[in-house]
Protein backbone atom coordinates (compact mmCIF):
# COMPACT_ATOMS: atom_id res chain seq x y z
CA UNK A 1 0.00 0.00 0.00
CA UNK A 2 3.05 2.22 0.41
CA UNK A 3 1.69 4.06 3.44
CA UNK A 4 3.88 6.80 4.97
CA UNK A 5 6.36 5.52 7.54
CA UNK A 6 4.81 6.27 10.97
CA UNK A 7 6.81 8.16 13.58
CA UNK A 8 6.11 9.35 17.11
CA UNK A 9 4.94 12.92 17.26
CA UNK A 10 7.70 15.06 18.83
CA UNK A 11 6.65 16.40 22.25
CA UNK A 12 6.59 20.20 22.58
CA UNK A 13 7.93 21.54 25.85
CA UNK A 14 6.03 24.83 26.32
CA UNK A 15 9.09 26.50 27.86
CA UNK A 16 8.52 29.77 29.73
CA UNK A 17 8.57 32.69 27.29
CA UNK A 18 8.10 30.44 24.24
CA UNK A 19 5.68 31.23 21.47
CA UNK A 20 4.06 27.79 21.89
CA UNK A 21 3.33 28.50 25.55
CA UNK A 22 1.78 31.88 24.75
CA UNK A 23 -0.38 30.35 22.07
CA UNK A 24 -1.64 27.54 24.33
CA UNK A 25 -2.32 29.99 27.16
CA UNK A 26 -4.36 32.13 24.82
CA UNK A 27 -6.45 29.18 23.64
CA UNK A 28 -6.95 28.07 27.24
CA UNK A 29 -8.35 31.48 28.21
CA UNK A 30 -10.62 31.57 25.16
CA UNK A 31 -12.08 28.14 25.81
CA UNK A 32 -12.48 28.86 29.50
CA UNK A 33 -14.82 31.75 28.71
CA UNK A 34 -16.69 30.34 25.75
CA UNK A 35 -19.34 28.24 27.57
CA UNK A 36 -20.02 26.02 24.61
CA UNK A 37 -22.98 23.70 24.30
CA UNK A 38 -21.94 20.16 23.42
CA UNK A 39 -24.42 18.20 21.33
CA UNK A 40 -24.63 14.50 20.67
CA UNK A 41 -23.36 13.65 17.20
CA UNK A 42 -25.37 11.28 15.02
CA UNK A 43 -24.71 11.15 11.27
CA UNK A 44 -22.13 13.93 11.69
CA UNK A 45 -25.00 16.18 12.77
CA UNK A 46 -25.60 17.85 16.11
CA UNK A 47 -28.46 16.27 18.05
CA UNK A 48 -30.04 17.73 21.14
CA UNK A 49 -31.75 16.14 24.11
CA UNK A 50 -33.98 17.38 26.93
CA UNK A 51 -31.37 16.32 29.44
CA UNK A 52 -28.76 19.09 29.52
CA UNK A 53 -25.96 18.85 32.07
CA UNK A 54 -23.04 20.97 33.19
CA UNK A 55 -19.34 20.43 32.62
CA UNK A 56 -17.13 21.89 35.33
CA UNK A 57 -13.38 22.38 35.78
CA UNK A 58 -11.95 19.89 38.28
CA UNK A 59 -9.45 22.51 39.50
CA UNK A 60 -12.13 25.21 39.79
CA UNK A 61 -15.39 23.40 40.41
CA UNK A 62 -17.54 26.51 40.55
CA UNK A 63 -16.57 27.31 37.00
CA UNK A 64 -19.05 25.96 34.46
CA UNK A 65 -17.09 25.27 31.30
CA UNK A 66 -19.85 24.00 29.05
CA UNK A 67 -23.09 22.12 28.94
CA UNK A 68 -23.68 18.83 27.17
CA UNK A 69 -26.67 16.97 25.88
CA UNK A 70 -27.00 13.68 27.70
CA UNK A 71 -28.12 10.80 25.50
CA UNK A 72 -31.18 8.68 26.16
CA UNK A 73 -31.81 5.09 25.10
CA UNK A 74 -33.96 6.41 22.21
CA UNK A 75 -30.95 8.38 21.01
CA UNK A 76 -28.96 5.17 21.18
CA UNK A 77 -31.41 3.51 18.82
CA UNK A 78 -31.00 6.37 16.33
CA UNK A 79 -27.24 6.04 16.59
CA UNK A 80 -27.36 2.29 16.00
CA UNK A 81 -29.48 2.84 12.88
CA UNK A 82 -27.01 5.44 11.69
CA UNK A 83 -24.10 3.06 12.28
CA UNK A 84 -25.76 0.25 10.36
CA UNK A 85 -26.50 2.57 7.47
CA UNK A 86 -22.95 3.85 7.36
CA UNK A 87 -21.58 0.33 7.53
CA UNK A 88 -22.84 -0.52 4.05
CA UNK A 89 -20.30 1.83 2.49
CA UNK A 90 -17.59 2.07 5.15
CA UNK A 91 -17.08 -1.68 5.37
CA UNK A 92 -16.05 -1.76 1.71
CA UNK A 93 -14.28 1.60 1.55
CA UNK A 94 -10.72 0.86 0.38
CA UNK A 95 -8.04 0.74 3.04
CA UNK A 96 -6.04 3.61 1.56
CA UNK A 97 -9.13 5.83 1.68
CA UNK A 98 -9.83 5.02 5.35
CA UNK A 99 -6.15 5.45 6.14
CA UNK A 100 -6.03 8.86 4.52
CA UNK A 101 -8.80 10.13 6.81
CA UNK A 102 -6.95 9.10 9.96
CA UNK A 103 -3.62 10.38 8.67
CA UNK A 104 -5.27 13.68 7.87
CA UNK A 105 -6.71 13.86 11.39
CA UNK A 106 -3.17 13.33 12.75
CA UNK A 107 -1.92 16.17 10.57
CA UNK A 108 -4.77 18.46 11.60
CA UNK A 109 -3.98 17.96 15.28
CA UNK A 110 -0.25 18.32 14.74
CA UNK A 111 -0.52 21.58 12.84
CA UNK A 112 -3.88 23.22 13.45
CA UNK A 113 -5.83 21.90 16.44
CA UNK A 114 -3.08 21.01 18.88
CA UNK A 115 -3.79 23.99 21.12
CA UNK A 116 -7.52 23.46 21.19
CA UNK A 117 -7.27 19.76 22.03
CA UNK A 118 -4.61 20.39 24.66
CA UNK A 119 -6.48 23.33 26.21
CA UNK A 120 -9.72 21.32 26.34
CA UNK A 121 -7.89 18.45 28.04
CA UNK A 122 -6.35 20.87 30.55
CA UNK A 123 -9.65 22.56 31.36
CA UNK A 124 -11.91 19.53 31.37
CA UNK A 125 -9.59 16.90 32.86
CA UNK A 126 -7.25 19.16 34.86
CA UNK A 127 -4.13 18.03 33.08
CA UNK A 128 -1.06 20.24 33.11
CA UNK A 129 0.15 21.50 29.74
CA UNK A 130 2.80 18.76 29.63
CA UNK A 131 0.32 16.02 30.51
CA UNK A 132 -2.12 17.30 27.89
CA UNK A 133 0.61 17.48 25.25
CA UNK A 134 1.71 13.90 25.92
CA UNK A 135 -1.86 12.62 25.91
CA UNK A 136 -4.18 14.62 23.66
CA UNK A 137 -1.63 15.73 21.10
CA UNK A 138 1.18 13.18 20.88
CA UNK A 139 -0.42 9.92 21.96
CA UNK A 140 -3.55 10.45 19.95
CA UNK A 141 -1.57 11.44 16.85
CA UNK A 142 0.57 8.33 17.36
CA UNK A 143 -2.50 6.10 17.54
CA UNK A 144 -3.82 7.65 14.34
CA UNK A 145 -0.55 7.11 12.48
CA UNK A 146 0.47 3.74 13.85
CA UNK A 147 -2.97 2.13 13.50
CA UNK A 148 -2.62 2.64 9.76
CA UNK A 149 0.66 0.74 9.82
CA UNK A 150 -0.83 -2.09 11.91
CA UNK A 151 -3.82 -2.38 9.59
CA UNK A 152 -1.44 -2.66 6.65
CA UNK A 153 0.50 -5.35 8.50
CA UNK A 154 -2.71 -7.33 9.06
CA UNK A 155 -3.93 -7.00 5.48
CA UNK A 156 -0.58 -8.18 4.16
CA UNK A 157 -0.66 -11.41 6.17
CA UNK A 158 -1.97 -13.88 3.61
CA UNK A 159 -2.07 -17.68 3.34
CA UNK A 160 -0.02 -19.58 0.76
CA UNK A 161 -1.46 -20.75 -2.53
CA UNK A 162 -0.59 -23.77 -4.62
CA UNK A 163 -0.78 -24.84 -8.23
CA UNK A 164 -4.24 -24.20 -9.62
CA UNK A 165 -5.40 -22.74 -6.33
CA UNK A 166 -5.45 -19.17 -5.10
CA UNK A 167 -6.08 -18.65 -1.36
CA UNK A 168 -6.61 -15.34 0.27
CA UNK A 169 -7.94 -13.78 3.45
CA UNK A 170 -10.30 -10.91 3.14
CA UNK A 171 -10.13 -9.00 6.41
CA UNK A 172 -13.78 -8.03 6.81
CA UNK A 173 -14.91 -5.77 9.64
CA UNK A 174 -17.28 -7.24 12.21
CA UNK A 175 -20.91 -7.48 11.23
CA UNK A 176 -22.91 -4.93 13.21
CA UNK A 177 -21.60 -2.03 15.29
CA UNK A 178 -18.92 -1.66 17.95
CA UNK A 179 -19.73 0.06 21.24
CA UNK A 180 -16.77 2.15 22.47
CA UNK A 181 -17.02 2.99 26.17
CA UNK A 182 -14.25 5.41 26.95
CA UNK A 183 -12.60 6.70 30.14
CA UNK A 184 -11.98 10.23 31.37
CA UNK A 185 -8.30 9.82 32.09
CA UNK A 186 -6.87 9.89 28.57
CA UNK A 187 -8.12 11.88 25.60
CA UNK A 188 -5.97 9.64 23.41
CA UNK A 189 -7.49 6.44 24.78
CA UNK A 190 -11.01 7.79 24.28
CA UNK A 191 -10.10 8.51 20.68
CA UNK A 192 -8.29 5.25 20.08
CA UNK A 193 -11.13 3.08 21.35
CA UNK A 194 -13.12 4.50 18.43
CA UNK A 195 -10.53 4.87 15.70
CA UNK A 196 -8.93 1.42 16.12
CA UNK A 197 -12.11 -0.50 15.15
CA UNK A 198 -13.02 2.23 12.63
CA UNK A 199 -9.62 1.81 10.96
CA UNK A 200 -10.57 -1.81 10.24
CA UNK A 201 -13.87 -0.76 8.62
CA UNK A 202 -16.17 -0.95 11.65
CA UNK A 203 -18.83 1.55 12.67
CA UNK A 204 -18.89 2.85 16.21
CA UNK A 205 -21.38 3.97 18.81
CA UNK A 206 -19.14 6.04 21.06
CA UNK A 207 -20.17 6.57 24.67
CA UNK A 208 -17.55 9.01 26.00
CA UNK A 209 -17.32 9.60 29.72
CA UNK A 210 -19.25 12.77 30.59
CA UNK A 211 -16.27 13.65 32.82
CA UNK A 212 -14.11 14.27 29.77
CA UNK A 213 -16.77 15.29 27.29
CA UNK A 214 -15.10 18.68 26.78
CA UNK A 215 -12.08 17.21 24.97
CA UNK A 216 -14.16 14.45 23.32
CA UNK A 217 -16.27 17.13 21.67
CA UNK A 218 -13.25 18.70 19.94
CA UNK A 219 -11.83 15.32 19.04
CA UNK A 220 -15.06 14.41 17.29
CA UNK A 221 -15.03 17.68 15.36
CA UNK A 222 -11.47 17.04 14.16
CA UNK A 223 -12.37 13.56 12.90
CA UNK A 224 -15.31 15.04 11.01
CA UNK A 225 -13.12 17.72 9.44
CA UNK A 226 -10.64 15.03 8.42
CA UNK A 227 -13.39 13.50 6.30
CA UNK A 228 -14.91 10.77 8.46
CA UNK A 229 -18.18 9.86 6.71
CA UNK A 230 -21.41 10.30 8.61
CA UNK A 231 -22.43 7.47 10.90
CA UNK A 232 -18.99 5.87 11.15
CA UNK A 233 -18.57 7.26 14.67
CA UNK A 234 -21.67 8.49 16.50
CA UNK A 235 -20.97 10.24 19.80
CA UNK A 236 -23.48 9.87 22.62
CA UNK A 237 -22.35 11.16 26.01
CA UNK A 238 -24.13 9.26 28.76
CA UNK A 239 -23.66 8.34 32.37
CA UNK A 240 -24.29 5.13 34.16
CA UNK A 241 -25.16 1.56 33.52
CA UNK A 242 -28.72 1.95 32.25
CA UNK A 243 -27.70 3.39 28.87
CA UNK A 244 -25.08 0.71 28.27
CA UNK A 245 -27.38 -2.09 29.40
CA UNK A 246 -29.91 -0.94 26.82
CA UNK A 247 -27.41 -0.62 23.97
CA UNK A 248 -26.00 -4.08 24.53
CA UNK A 249 -29.43 -5.58 24.01
CA UNK A 250 -29.13 -4.79 20.31
CA UNK A 251 -28.82 -7.89 18.15
CA UNK A 252 -26.35 -5.91 16.02
CA UNK A 253 -23.80 -5.50 18.80
CA UNK A 254 -20.61 -6.94 17.32
CA UNK A 255 -18.02 -5.71 19.78
CA UNK A 256 -17.24 -3.67 22.85
CA UNK A 257 -14.06 -1.62 23.17
CA UNK A 258 -13.78 -0.59 26.77
CA UNK A 259 -11.42 1.20 29.13
CA UNK A 260 -12.61 1.85 32.66
CA UNK A 261 -13.13 0.17 35.97
CA UNK A 262 -12.89 -3.56 36.56
CA UNK A 263 -16.32 -3.73 38.20
CA UNK A 264 -18.09 -1.99 35.30
CA UNK A 265 -16.30 -4.21 32.77
CA UNK A 266 -17.36 -7.33 34.64
CA UNK A 267 -20.97 -6.14 34.83
CA UNK A 268 -20.97 -5.53 31.07
CA UNK A 269 -19.41 -8.92 30.34
CA UNK A 270 -22.03 -10.65 32.49
CA UNK A 271 -24.85 -8.77 30.76
CA UNK A 272 -23.48 -9.73 27.34
CA UNK A 273 -23.39 -13.32 28.54
CA UNK A 274 -27.00 -13.13 29.63
CA UNK A 275 -28.01 -11.61 26.30
CA UNK A 276 -26.04 -14.05 24.19
CA UNK A 277 -29.08 -15.54 22.47
CA UNK A 278 -30.08 -12.10 21.21
CA UNK A 279 -27.05 -11.48 19.04
CA UNK A 280 -26.45 -12.18 15.37
CA UNK A 281 -22.79 -12.88 16.16
CA UNK A 282 -20.69 -13.33 19.30
CA UNK A 283 -19.60 -9.85 20.36
CA UNK A 284 -15.86 -9.31 20.72
CA UNK A 285 -15.12 -7.93 24.14
CA UNK A 286 -11.89 -6.00 24.50
CA UNK A 287 -11.20 -4.18 27.72
CA UNK A 288 -8.51 -2.48 29.71
CA UNK A 289 -9.48 -2.09 33.34
CA UNK A 290 -7.71 -1.52 36.65
CA UNK A 291 -4.21 -1.87 37.95
CA UNK A 292 -2.25 -2.15 41.17
CA UNK A 293 1.09 -1.49 39.63
CA UNK A 294 4.30 -2.28 41.47
CA UNK A 295 7.89 -1.14 41.64
CA UNK A 296 10.14 -3.82 43.00
CA UNK A 297 13.55 -2.62 44.13
CA UNK A 298 16.67 -4.72 44.74
CA UNK A 299 19.47 -3.52 46.98
CA UNK A 300 21.78 -3.18 43.94
CA UNK A 301 19.59 -0.45 42.41
CA UNK A 302 20.58 3.18 42.06
CA UNK A 303 18.71 4.94 44.85
CA UNK A 304 18.24 8.29 43.08
CA UNK A 305 16.88 6.54 39.98
CA UNK A 306 14.45 4.65 42.20
CA UNK A 307 13.23 7.85 43.86
CA UNK A 308 12.71 9.58 40.52
CA UNK A 309 10.79 6.63 39.10
CA UNK A 310 8.61 6.47 42.20
CA UNK A 311 7.76 10.15 42.01
CA UNK A 312 7.11 10.21 38.29
CA UNK A 313 5.33 6.85 38.19
CA UNK A 314 3.04 7.64 41.11
CA UNK A 315 2.31 11.35 40.81
CA UNK A 316 2.46 12.40 37.17
CA UNK A 317 -1.06 12.70 35.77
CA UNK A 318 -2.28 12.95 39.40
CA UNK A 319 -1.86 9.19 39.62
CA UNK A 320 -4.98 8.82 37.47
CA UNK A 321 -3.47 6.19 35.23
CA UNK A 322 -4.20 2.49 35.26
CA UNK A 323 -0.44 2.12 34.99
CA UNK A 324 0.45 4.41 37.92
CA UNK A 325 2.98 3.08 40.45
CA UNK A 326 0.95 2.44 43.56
CA UNK A 327 2.94 -0.06 45.61
CA UNK A 328 6.70 -0.25 46.08
CA UNK A 329 8.82 -3.01 47.62
CA UNK A 330 11.99 -1.52 49.05
CA UNK A 331 14.97 -3.36 50.62
CA UNK A 332 15.70 -2.47 54.24
CA UNK A 333 19.30 -1.47 53.47
CA UNK A 334 18.17 1.21 51.01
CA UNK A 335 15.20 2.55 52.89
CA UNK A 336 16.78 5.19 55.09
CA UNK A 337 18.59 6.86 52.19
CA UNK A 338 15.56 6.61 49.89
CA UNK A 339 13.28 7.96 52.61
CA UNK A 340 15.50 11.04 52.96
CA UNK A 341 15.32 11.73 49.23
CA UNK A 342 11.53 11.24 49.09
CA UNK A 343 10.82 13.38 52.15
CA UNK A 344 13.00 16.12 50.67
CA UNK A 345 11.69 15.99 47.09
CA UNK A 346 7.98 15.15 47.30
CA UNK A 347 6.98 18.30 49.25
CA UNK A 348 8.53 20.42 46.49
CA UNK A 349 6.03 19.09 43.93
CA UNK A 350 3.71 21.90 42.93
CA UNK A 351 0.02 21.03 42.87
CA UNK A 352 -2.62 23.50 41.71
CA UNK A 353 -4.63 25.15 38.99
CA UNK A 354 -3.31 24.02 35.59
CA UNK A 355 -3.68 27.58 34.34
CA UNK A 356 -0.36 28.12 36.13
CA UNK A 357 1.98 26.25 33.78
CA UNK A 358 4.57 25.72 36.51
CA UNK A 359 2.37 23.26 38.42
CA UNK A 360 3.42 19.62 38.19
CA UNK A 361 0.01 18.24 39.14
CA UNK A 362 -3.56 19.41 38.64
CA UNK A 363 -6.72 18.32 40.44
CA UNK A 364 -8.27 14.86 40.43
CA UNK A 365 -11.28 14.53 38.18
CA UNK A 366 -14.30 15.00 40.45
CA UNK A 367 -15.73 14.84 43.94
CA UNK A 368 -16.30 11.09 43.78
CA UNK A 369 -12.61 10.47 43.05
CA UNK A 370 -11.60 13.04 45.64
CA UNK A 371 -13.70 11.36 48.33
CA UNK A 372 -12.39 7.93 47.45
CA UNK A 373 -8.73 8.98 47.47
CA UNK A 374 -8.96 11.14 50.58
CA UNK A 375 -10.82 8.28 52.27
CA UNK A 376 -7.81 6.01 51.79
CA UNK A 377 -5.51 8.71 53.15
CA UNK A 378 -7.73 9.40 56.19
CA UNK A 379 -7.92 5.73 57.06
CA UNK A 380 -4.13 5.41 56.69
CA UNK A 381 -3.64 8.27 59.16
CA UNK A 382 -5.60 6.33 61.77
CA UNK A 383 -4.41 2.82 60.94
CA UNK A 384 -2.09 0.96 63.28
CA UNK A 385 -0.24 -0.77 60.49
CA UNK A 386 0.27 2.24 58.22
CA UNK A 387 1.72 5.74 58.44
CA UNK A 388 1.90 8.77 56.20
CA UNK A 389 5.52 9.42 55.25
CA UNK A 390 4.91 12.53 53.20
CA UNK A 391 1.90 14.47 51.86
CA UNK A 392 -1.55 13.47 53.04
CA UNK A 393 -3.32 16.83 52.77
CA UNK A 394 -6.40 17.21 50.64
CA UNK A 395 -8.36 20.35 49.83
CA UNK A 396 -11.56 20.51 47.79
CA UNK A 397 -12.57 24.08 48.57
CA UNK A 398 -11.80 25.36 45.05
CA UNK A 399 -10.73 22.27 43.11
CA UNK A 400 -10.25 18.60 43.93
CA UNK A 401 -6.63 18.77 45.05
CA UNK A 402 -4.80 15.87 46.64
CA UNK A 403 -1.18 16.20 47.72
CA UNK A 404 1.24 13.59 46.39
CA UNK A 405 1.24 11.11 49.25
CA UNK A 406 3.53 8.27 50.29
CA UNK A 407 2.33 5.76 52.86
CA UNK A 408 4.50 3.17 54.57
CA UNK A 409 3.17 -0.11 55.88
CA UNK A 410 4.56 -3.27 57.38
CA UNK A 411 1.46 -5.16 56.33
CA UNK A 412 1.87 -6.34 52.71
CA UNK A 413 -1.91 -6.90 52.55
CA UNK A 414 -2.80 -3.42 53.85
CA UNK A 415 -5.67 -2.05 51.76
CA UNK A 416 -3.54 0.45 49.82
CA UNK A 417 -1.10 -2.35 48.88
CA UNK A 418 -3.96 -4.31 47.31
CA UNK A 419 -6.77 -2.06 46.09
CA UNK A 420 -6.68 0.35 43.17
CA UNK A 421 -6.90 3.97 44.37
CA UNK A 422 -6.56 5.85 41.05
CA UNK A 423 -4.97 8.88 42.64
CA UNK A 424 -1.58 10.19 43.76
CA UNK A 425 -0.96 7.72 46.60
CA UNK A 426 1.99 5.33 46.70
CA UNK A 427 2.44 2.75 49.45
CA UNK A 428 5.86 1.44 50.45
CA UNK A 429 6.53 -1.96 51.99
CA UNK A 430 10.04 -2.43 53.35
CA UNK A 431 11.46 -5.98 53.18
CA UNK A 432 14.53 -7.64 54.66
CA UNK A 433 17.34 -7.78 52.06
CA UNK A 434 17.78 -11.54 52.47
CA UNK A 435 14.08 -12.14 51.70
CA UNK A 436 14.33 -11.03 48.07
CA UNK A 437 12.86 -14.17 46.45
CA UNK A 438 10.08 -14.56 49.04
CA UNK A 439 9.10 -10.93 48.64
CA UNK A 440 8.96 -11.32 44.86
CA UNK A 441 6.50 -14.18 45.39
CA UNK A 442 4.51 -12.01 47.74
CA UNK A 443 4.40 -9.18 45.20
CA UNK A 444 3.24 -11.54 42.46
CA UNK A 445 0.44 -13.03 44.54
CA UNK A 446 -0.79 -9.88 46.28
CA UNK A 447 -2.92 -8.31 43.59
CA UNK A 448 -5.81 -9.41 41.42
CA UNK A 449 -4.41 -7.16 38.68
CA UNK A 450 -1.66 -7.62 36.12
CA UNK A 451 -1.08 -4.36 34.30
CA UNK A 452 2.33 -2.76 34.87
CA UNK A 453 5.25 -3.43 37.13
CA UNK A 454 8.98 -3.06 37.21
CA UNK A 455 12.24 -4.20 38.73
CA UNK A 456 15.02 -1.85 39.73
CA UNK A 457 18.43 -3.55 40.07
CA UNK A 458 21.92 -3.44 38.64
CA UNK A 459 22.56 -7.07 39.63
CA UNK A 460 21.60 -9.18 36.62
CA UNK A 461 20.65 -12.17 38.79
CA UNK A 462 18.14 -9.97 40.62
CA UNK A 463 16.70 -8.77 37.30
CA UNK A 464 16.39 -12.33 35.96
CA UNK A 465 14.74 -13.60 39.13
CA UNK A 466 12.15 -10.83 39.06
CA UNK A 467 11.57 -11.35 35.35
CA UNK A 468 10.94 -15.08 35.95
CA UNK A 469 8.82 -14.72 39.08
CA UNK A 470 6.57 -11.92 37.92
CA UNK A 471 5.64 -13.26 34.48
CA UNK A 472 1.88 -13.01 34.94
CA UNK A 473 1.90 -9.97 37.17
CA UNK A 474 2.45 -7.28 34.56
CA UNK A 475 1.50 -7.05 30.89
CA UNK A 476 3.96 -4.16 30.71
CA UNK A 477 7.16 -4.98 32.56
CA UNK A 478 9.84 -2.34 33.03
CA UNK A 479 13.49 -2.90 33.93
CA UNK A 480 15.11 0.11 35.60
CA UNK A 481 12.43 2.53 34.47
CA UNK A 482 9.20 3.98 35.76
CA UNK A 483 6.12 1.81 35.17
CA UNK A 484 4.12 4.41 33.24
CA UNK A 485 4.30 6.18 29.92
CA UNK A 486 3.98 3.39 27.36
CA UNK A 487 4.53 4.93 23.92
CA UNK A 488 2.47 3.87 20.89
CA UNK A 489 4.63 1.92 18.48
CA UNK A 490 7.21 1.26 21.21
CA UNK A 491 5.58 -0.49 24.18
CA UNK A 492 2.24 -2.09 23.22
CA UNK A 493 0.04 -1.55 26.28
CA UNK A 494 -2.24 -3.77 28.33
CA UNK A 495 -2.34 -6.45 30.98
CA UNK A 496 -4.01 -9.68 31.96
CA UNK A 497 -5.69 -10.94 35.13
CA UNK A 498 -8.19 -8.39 36.46
CA UNK A 499 -6.55 -5.66 34.33
CA UNK A 500 -8.15 -6.61 31.06
CA UNK A 501 -8.11 -8.77 28.00
CA UNK A 502 -4.55 -7.67 27.16
CA UNK A 503 -5.26 -6.89 23.54
CA UNK A 504 -2.37 -4.45 23.51
CA UNK A 505 -3.36 -0.92 22.56
CA UNK A 506 -0.85 0.56 20.15
CA UNK A 507 -0.19 -2.68 18.27
CA UNK A 508 -1.66 -4.91 15.56
CA UNK A 509 -2.84 -7.23 18.38
CA UNK A 510 -5.60 -4.76 19.14
CA UNK A 511 -6.60 -4.10 15.55
CA UNK A 512 -6.83 -7.79 14.77
CA UNK A 513 -9.73 -8.06 17.23
CA UNK A 514 -11.82 -5.87 14.95
CA UNK A 515 -11.86 -8.12 11.91
CA UNK A 516 -13.86 -11.18 10.97
CA UNK A 517 -11.85 -12.55 8.06
CA UNK A 518 -13.34 -14.34 5.08
CA UNK A 519 -11.13 -17.12 3.76
CA UNK A 520 -11.42 -17.45 0.01
CA UNK A 521 -10.22 -20.40 -2.07
CA UNK A 522 -10.41 -20.17 -5.80
CA UNK A 523 -9.69 -23.16 -8.02
CA UNK A 524 -8.59 -22.43 -11.58
N1 LIG B 1 -0.72 4.06 28.43
C1 LIG B 1 -0.59 4.72 29.67
C2 LIG B 1 0.75 4.51 30.29
O1 LIG B 1 1.47 3.61 29.94
C3 LIG B 1 -1.62 4.37 30.67
C4 LIG B 1 -2.98 4.27 30.17
C5 LIG B 1 -4.03 4.18 31.22
O2 LIG B 1 -3.91 4.71 32.30
O3 LIG B 1 -5.06 3.58 30.91
O4 LIG B 1 1.11 5.24 31.15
Amino acid sequence: FNIPQPYNEPVKNYAPGSQERASLQKKYQELKQEKIEIPMVIDNTAHHSQDIREVRCPHDHQHVLATFHHASTQDAQKAIDSCLNARKKWSTTPFHHRASIFLKAAELISTKYRDVLNAATMLGQSKTCHQAEIDAACEFIDFLRFNVKYAEQIYQDQPISSQGIWNCLEYRPLEGFVLAITPFNFTAIAGNLCIAPAMMGNVILWKPSPKSIFSSHFLMQILQEAGLPKGVINMLPADGAEFVQEVIKSRHLSGIHFTGSTSVFRAIWKAVGNNIDLYDSYPRIVGETGGKDFMFVHKSANVQAVATAMIRGAFEFQGQKCSAASRAYIPQSMWSQLKDILTAEVPTIKVGDVEDFSNFMGAVIDDLSYQKISGYIDRAKKAEDCEVLVGGNCDNSKGYFVEPTILVTQNPQYETMVQEIFGPVLTVYVYADDKYEETLELCGSTSEYGLTGGIFASDIYAVETAYENLRDSAGNFYINDKVTGAVVGQQPFGGGRGSGTNDKAGSYLNLIRWVSPRSIKQAF
